[in-house]
Parts: structure tokens; sequence; C-alpha cells
């Protein structure tokens, strides 16, 4: 009777710490990077919304060029590098992992002017209906279920960015969370 109730007491220890590794692993280490299953292009949702955005945006006289889709981690570390260890300027505040693009959840834009050519002047009126073109698109890019970068909080506003969280937080995708349609 004794040994049977020992072995309970240590079953219920072992579960606990179980448990406990369980939880310290998911909730207080970083997540391992390279163990993260990422996928390798835009969600199909993102990439019709894309569509649709770039569709719209024309009809309203807005030509626009997607500069950025889906973004690799190795992608993503080399333009986190950029204006710290390697020429050029600083374009992002995200390593590897740490950014929508890298779970195939985001896209960046640019206008394009009379001539074609990609410009992020976010006063240009090519439209010439009285708004500024930029702020045309971020509205539709919002109507159809994007989140722009130049709502974020803080002092680094990242006005081409556009992406679509389904309710999932980084962390969580970091953690292995997949959003809706994908294994
Ligand atoms: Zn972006």
């Amino acid at each position: 009777m004794v040994a049977a109730k020992y072995a309970r007491i240590l079953l219920l220890l072992f579960t606990a710490i179980l448990l406990a590794a369980w939880l310290f692993k998911y909730y207080v280490l970083p997540p391992d990077l390279d163990e993260l299953e990422v996928p390798d292009g835009l969600h199909p949702i993102v990439a019709e919304k894309r569509d649709e955005l770039t569709g719209r945006a024309a009809r309203a006289g807005i030509p626009i060029l997607i500069t950025a889709g889906f973004r690799s981690i190795d992608e993503q570390n080399q333009l986190y590098n950029q204006g710290r260890t390697t020429p050029g300027k600083v374009v992002t505040n995200a390593k590897g992992g740490e950014s929508f693009h890298n779970f195939g959840l985001a896209i960046d834009f640019a206008l394009l002017d009379k001539n074609g050519e990609a410009i992020w002047d976010m006063e240009y009126d090519g439209n010439r209906n009285g708004r500024k073109d930029w702020d045309e698109v971020v509205e539709i890019a919002k109507e159809i279920g994007f989140e722009s970068g130049a709502d974020w909080e803080g002092e680094f506003k990242d006005y081409p960015h556009l992406q679509m969280d389904f309710g999932l937080t980084l962390r969580e995708l970091q953690r292995g969370k997949k959003p809706p349609g994908i294994e």
C-alpha cells in the first residue's frame, strides 16, 4: 500500500514537471525559428485580396505596384542587415521570423506614376480627384480586410505595408499556429 501511494505521488510529480517544462518552452523560451515550418508563398486569401486591391485601385484611376509579398526568413535577415552590417539604409526593424511577410500574410505597395515608375510620394494625386492616391489605396485595402502599417503604434510606421493576421499574433505564428486554410 505504501509503495502504491509513493508511485502515485511520483506520477503526479512527473506529470507536473512535464507540464511545467512544456509551459516554459512554449511561453518563456524564444521560439526556435530553425524548426519553424513556414509557407513558401503568400497565403491564398492574401493573394486573392492583393489582386482585388490592385483591381479596385486601378478602377479608381490609381495604378499600383506590389513591391513585396512573401519573404523567406533568410531574405528577411538580409533585409534586416541592410543599413546595419551591410550597405544601404535601414528599411525594417524585423529580423527573420518577425515579419508577417515571413508567414505569407503581408504585401507592400507603391504607386505608379504616369510613366509607370514606382513612387512612394504620399502626396501624389494622379487621378486628380483632390485626394491623395496613397490614402485612397490604404482606404480600399482596409475595406478589403488589410491592416495598414501606417496605423502601427510607436515611431516606426511602415506606410507601404499591408497585412492580414487572421486573428493571430506574431508570437502565435512563431509558435507554429497556422492561419485558416494552411495545414
Ligand atoms: Zn511590409
